[in-house]
């Protein structure tokens, strides 16, 4: 993970050799600008990160401790977006969350992560197979609730997903479930007609949350297709996959800054225990090595 990002932030650090040399600063600073933007970073958050981190460093004193802090301090700061972390329960069970995202992003196989990461818990889930676009997903989450144990709502008869994830909301109700995970339908880009459909299953249901599957892979169209999902049915939260896969690592950085919702968890792995909760402090550390 975030080999080259890493890398080359240590390049970065290396320009300042003396204490209050200024022009190593600004070279420090190109350098930090230039390994960002290669690790995929957007360059609106570039700018806003270099230029603190300069202030920052200018103000506890130029030295490489010191911009090493600075960064240290900038990229938490930018992680760290206002709004939920992890998982949050809502005071009136079942927790319902709508599972979104463009196809292939892990969206059901996330869904499948999490309902495992709620059972660990001793949490009583259930998932709701609403994903009708793809063709194998329905049969997908069968395998992946039977591997890890969870109860699932399906209906092979049904063509609506809305009446599916509104029966699924009742057995979970007069069952007393925990919580709900609703996987819907992808696509392979965003359209109105899937759009349309993620509305009507959000009215028909009134999810507590809406958690938008993000691939890592996909760089800067993660970011963009993340905010088209807000604009369009409004999301709560990020959830990054394949981020195991991603060796710049500046993805994570855009989303939290441009999208403005907080990424909940990251996905590191392909099997079920493979999913972390977001905690912005680790993801740093990892970005620093
Ligand atoms: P969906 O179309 O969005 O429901 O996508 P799937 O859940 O079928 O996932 C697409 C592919 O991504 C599958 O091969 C998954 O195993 C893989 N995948 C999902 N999440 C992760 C992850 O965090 N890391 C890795 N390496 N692969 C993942």
């Amino acid at each position: 993970m975030f080999d080259s990002i890493t890398g080359s932030l240590k390049n970065a650090i290396n320009k300042i050799r003396h204490k209050d040399d200024e022009a190593a600063l600004k070279k420090a600073a190109a350098e930090l600008k230039k390994s960002l933007l290669k690790a995929d970073v957007h360059h609106k958050t570039t700018k806003v990160l270099v230029s603190e981190v300069e202030l920052e460093t200018k103000r506890n004193g130029i030295g490489q401790d010191s911009f090493i802090n600075a960064l240290r301090k900038e990229l938490t700061k930018l992680l760290t977006t206002e709004g939920n972390q992890g998982f949050v329960f809502s005071n009136t069970p079942p927790t319902t969350i709508l599972m979104t995202g463009l196809q292939g992003s892990g969206k059901t196989t996330t869904t499948g992560k999490l309902a495992n990461y709620l059972k660990i818990r001793k949490k009583k889930v259930l998932v709701a197979a609403c994903d009708l676009q793809r063709l194998a997903a329905v049969e997908q989450l069968k395998q992946i609730a039977a591997q890890i144990e969870v109860d699932i709502y399906f209906d092979d008869n049904e063509k609506d997903p809305v009446k599916i994830a509104v029966a699924a909301q009742e057995k979970a109700k007069k069952e007393l479930y925990d919580v709900l995970l609703i996987d819907t339908a992808g696509r392979l880009a965003i359209d109105e007609e899937l759009m349309k459909q993620l509305a009507n299953v959000k009215d028909a249901v009134k999810p507590d949350e809406i958690f938008y599957v993000a691939d890592a892979l996909t760089g800067h169209d993660a970011t963009k297709t993340a905010t088209t999902f807000k604009e369009k049915i409004g999301i709560d939260g990020v959830i990054l996959s394949k981020y195991d896969g991603d060796t710049k690592g500046g993805v994570a950085l855009s989303i939290a800054h441009q999208v403005e919702t907080p990424l909940r968890f990251i996905g590191i792995g392909e099997k079920m225990p493979d999913l972390e909760v977001f905690i912005p402090d680790r993801i740093v550390s990892r970005l620093l090595g």
